[in-house]
């Protein structure tokens, strides 16, 4: 919920953010001046053109840019935390599918979207790329609520017309195109800041046909796209066998004209990407979304995010629920440092570890910039903050802000997310 209309007045605090160079920088008692939604600028002693405007002092909090949650099920909000015991393929069938199955009833639909957006408004996220279902009135729910959160996000009604399960399947792609075209044209008539993405599940549950469905739709309304891509060696094998003429998974996309280039583009995973398969996300600017916790609860790998660095690819941190287990992206962040340690010892020494000033970067100004300017507070830049009460992480010194931004990732669950805004707007959150 918004809270707040001014336009023009600044944040007063313990200010961190990234710059397009990946450096952080670190401002002790500084000022970040907002006019018309976007940072003006941040300043150590402020310019008396600022003066008259109203001044927040959030003392000894750290003020950082809002994070992009770049992969997300809002569907499976329900069962988080449950069912880790299998890989993907399995974990679908048993555990997703049953449950995604329910969202046919509006009313718990809307009773479960109802948690998941109040739990997205209390969490670091400004910005998310949203799985639903393929219920286009349930979708319409969960946007209208997101709408209501004040966040900023794109969201996705589910298309599967084959691989399904009896109770979560559309009829056909002719029965998926009407649906999801009709859901794109309410969408669109209703919302500002909640916006429709195409969003095939993955090839194996999408026909030839549907693919080429979703191109035409792709074209008519200018969309963006998620899915998901080389996540795991059985569900590769399987893309391989559905689509026999596709040189590489990325490529069982790209044939159908759905992998970046003209059409802005998420692929959640992409562990076993093999050159070809970098090589066309490079060049059609396709964005990796980061999941290392659920790479990770399904058994499913690591996925090389040093070698896409060092290859300047577009890349951000996803949450992955409920594979992940839940939307916390300091936990993410914490948890790609990990398992790039992981990745370091056992497959490539080359690979060095990510420190905690990369994967902010990655959560803040990698995946913002899907958005446009966003995630960083260089002047221009949307004016999406978060500010955060540390002060319940004890230490007997003092901490730069460089220790204290470490310590967040790792005591994600001691802080306090006290104010939020997304393009200069207050948002309404309850602290948990
Ligand atoms: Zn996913």
């Amino acid at each position: 919920m918004i809270t707040n209309k001014q336009s023009n007045f600044i944040l007063k605090g313990q200010i961190i953010y990234s710059k397009p160079d990946w450096s952080v920088s670190y401002n002790e008692n500084a000022y970040i001046v907002c006019e018309e939604g976007k940072v003006e600028g941040v300043y150590e002693n402020l310019p008396d053109a600022f003066k008259a405007y109203p001044i927040i002092d959030c003392k000894e909090q750290l003020i950082i840019p809002g994070m992009s949650d770049l992969h997300v099920h809002a569907p499976q909000y329900p069962f988080r935390g449950l069912g880790m015991d299998l890989e993907l393929l399995e974990w679908l069938n048993n555990h997703t599918f049953p449950e995604e199955a329910k969202y046919q009833d509006i009313t718990y639909a809307h009773k479960a979207y109802s948690i998941f957006v109040d739990d997205l408004l209390y969490s670091t996220t400004t910005r998310a790329c949203i799985f639903a279902t393929i219920h286009p009135e349930a979708t319409l729910d969960l946007m209208s609520q997101l709408e209501a959160s004040g966040l900023y996000t794109y969201v996705g009604k589910v298309n599967m017309d084959r691989n399904g399960s009896p109770r979560l399947q559309e009829e056909s792609a002719a029965a998926s195109y009407k649906a999801t075209r009709e859901w794109i044209i309410s969408a669109n008539k209703s919302f500002k800041h909640t916006l429709p993405m195409l969003t095939p599940r993955f090839i194996p549950t999408c026909s030839d046909e549907l693919m080429n469905k979703l191109h035409t739709l792709q074209t008519e309304f200018n969309l963006p796209l998620q899915s998901h891509l080389s996540e795991n060696l059985s569900e590769i094998n399987w893309v391989k066998q559905l689509v026999p003429t596709s040189k590489f998974y990325g490529d069982a996309y790209h044939q159908f004209g759905l992998f970046g280039g003209e059409v802005p583009t998420v692929m959640a995973h992409c562990i076993y990407s093999p050159e070809e398969e970098i090589k066309l996300m490079k060049q059609n600017n396709v964005y990796i979304a980061h999941c290392p916790e659920s790479n990770t609860n399904l058994s499913s790998g690591i996925a090389p995010i040093r070698k896409y660095m060092e290859e300047g690819l577009n890349i951000g941190l996803g949450s992955d629920v409920a594979a992940g287990t839940g939307l916390s992206l300091l936990k993410s962040m914490a948890m790609a440092i990990q398992v790039s340690k992981l990745y370091y010892c056992l497959v490539d020494q080359d690979k060095k570890p990510l420190t905690t000033e990369e994967v902010f970067y990655l959560a803040t100004l990698g995946g913002g910039s899907f958005f446009g300017k966003v995630g960083s507070f260089m002047p221009g830049y949307a004016f999406d903050v978060v500010v955060i009460d540390d002060s319940a992480i004890k230490a007997p010194r003092s901490l730069s802000l460089k220790e204290r931004l470490e310590r967040i990732l790792y005591y994600s669950d001691q802080v306090q997310i006290t104010e939020k805004y997304v393009d200069g707007q207050k948002l309404k959150i309850a602290s948990k």
